[in-house]
């Protein structure tokens, strides 16, 4: 009986973790978003001058300009906006036969739930992975 309450604790204790992931890899993108719409509506479209390109290279370097300049708050949204459609198309669907106690909705082919078709499926977990580097990002989230 310990070791029937052991393997379901074990089970939620994972399950929650995942459902984790896909919270915490929302509040990424969404603060991400914010910031970019933000400065997307201050700017009014105009990110690359040369006001900021001589900005760039008076107080940062040609490296740091560059990135900046290649990196308008436009392409960010944009790119936030495809990460939340695709969390959307790759959403759980709770299955007591998965091992995380989720499939994804896209990536299970309504078999048996196998580690590819388990939510977070590994397309949100690769995801996930290019917010990494900030904080609140688990080793276990690893895809
Ligand atoms: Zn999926």
């Amino acid at each position: 009986m310990v070791e029937v309450v052991a393997a379901v604790n074990e089970w939620w204790k994972k399950a929650a973790g995942m459902t984790d992931l896909i919270a915490w890899l929302r509040a990424q993108i969404g603060e991400q978003l914010t910031k970019a719409r933000a400065a997307e509506e201050v700017l009014d479209g105009n990110w690359y001058s040369p006001d900021l390109s001589e900005w760039a290279l008076r107080h940062l370097g040609r490296a740091e300009g560059d990135h900046i300049a290649a990196n308008p708050p436009c392409d960010v949204i944009a790119r936030c906006e495809v990460e939340l459609l695709l969390l959307d198309e790759h959403a759980a669907a709770a299955d007591p036969y998965s091992p995380t106690g989720f499939v994804c909705k896209t990536c299970n082919d309504g078999g048996l739930p196998v580690e590819p078709a388990c939510s977070p499926c590994r397309t949100v977990r690769l995801l996930a992975y290019g917010y990494r580097h900030r904080p609140g990002w688990r080793e276990e989230w690893r895809p």
